[in-house]
């Protein structure tokens, strides 16, 4: 038996890093799930490979209003209901605050927070009228510690908190818990911009400098924070709600030397 049996939870920027992995690990608890992101052709690989009775894939790109109607709409006639949302798309761009372009900082606020603002709107009568469910905001070590050169995204990554207090204050009366995930450092390509990923970070060991900072000595697993996200979004956490989850190493705790 798994621990989503029966649950139909839609995942933003599923189609690699952190997102992919919890698709593939809901799945595998037992869960339908609809992966939505911009990265078409990756996106629609991840869901064929869990197999099309229990993933499917859909553009979505989570600063859209329409693009949430059509997601939530998919997942519901596909699985019949909407009872879970993880809203994982994120984009970071390391920029001094005195450089940082007002079209810069927009973008970030437009993909970190008002996709999450839409997820949550989208999403949340469709799982008040499942009987309630759960609903995993992915923000960051960085809305709760400071991190030079990243002012749009610990913006964006505090408003994630500030939103998850407010709509589990709003949303417990009808049975829907939302959390929020804070992680540290993670290998995904988002930390590995010396593979081509797009943050603004000059090519190098953005990795291994974090690595570095950690008690742990090591940066996190995508598929570590997916054990999270699903100790969130099941009946093990079935008590908690309102809730900034950190996940890093134990980086937050101070320095470590
Ligand atoms: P990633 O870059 O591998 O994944 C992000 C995904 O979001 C990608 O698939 C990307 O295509 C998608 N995306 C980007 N813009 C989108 C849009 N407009 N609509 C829909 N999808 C979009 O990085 P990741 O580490 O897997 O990131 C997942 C989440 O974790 C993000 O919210 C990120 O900010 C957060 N996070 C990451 C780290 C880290 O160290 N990797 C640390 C803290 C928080």
């Amino acid at each position: 038996m798994g621990k989503l049996d029966g649950r139909v939870v839609i995942i933003s920027g599923a189609a690699r890093g952190q997102g992919e992995q919890e698709a593939r690990l809901f799945a595998a608890e037992g869960a339908n799930v609809l992966l939505g992101d911009v990265l078409d052709e990756q996106g629609a690989a991840v869901a064929r490979e869990i197999g099309p009775d229990v993933a499917r894939y859909i553009r979505l790109d989570v600063g859209r209003e329409e693009d949430w109607a059509a997601a939530v709409q998919a997942a519901s006639d596909a699985f019949g209901k909407v009872d879970g949302l993880v809203n994982n798309a994120g984009i970071v761009r390391f920029n001094a605050l005195a450089s940082t372009p007002l079209e810069e900082f927009e973008q970030v606020v437009r993909v970190n927070q008002t996709g999450c603002f839409l997820g949550m709107r989208a999403a949340a009568p469709e799982l008040a009228a499942a009987g309630g469910g759960t609903i995993v905001n992915v923000s960051s070590y960085a809305a709760l510690s400071g991190m030079a050169y990243l002012t749009s995204y610990a913006a964006t990554k505090a408003a994630i908190v500030g939103m998850t207090r407010v709509a589990s204050m709003e949303l417990a009366g009808k049975g829907i818990r939302v959390n929020a995930i804070c992680p540290g450092a993670i290998d995904t390509p988002m930390t590995h911009p010396e593979e081509g990923a797009d943050t603004g970070a000059d090519a190098g060991a953005l990795a291994e400098f974090y690595a570095q900072l950690i008690p742990m000595g090591r940066i996190g697993r995508a598929d570590e924070v997916a054990r999270l996200a699903l100790f969130l979004s099941s009946e093990d956490s079935s008590y908690i709600t309102g809730q900034p989850f950190v996940i890093d190493g134990g980086w937050l705790s101070g320095v470590s030397y």
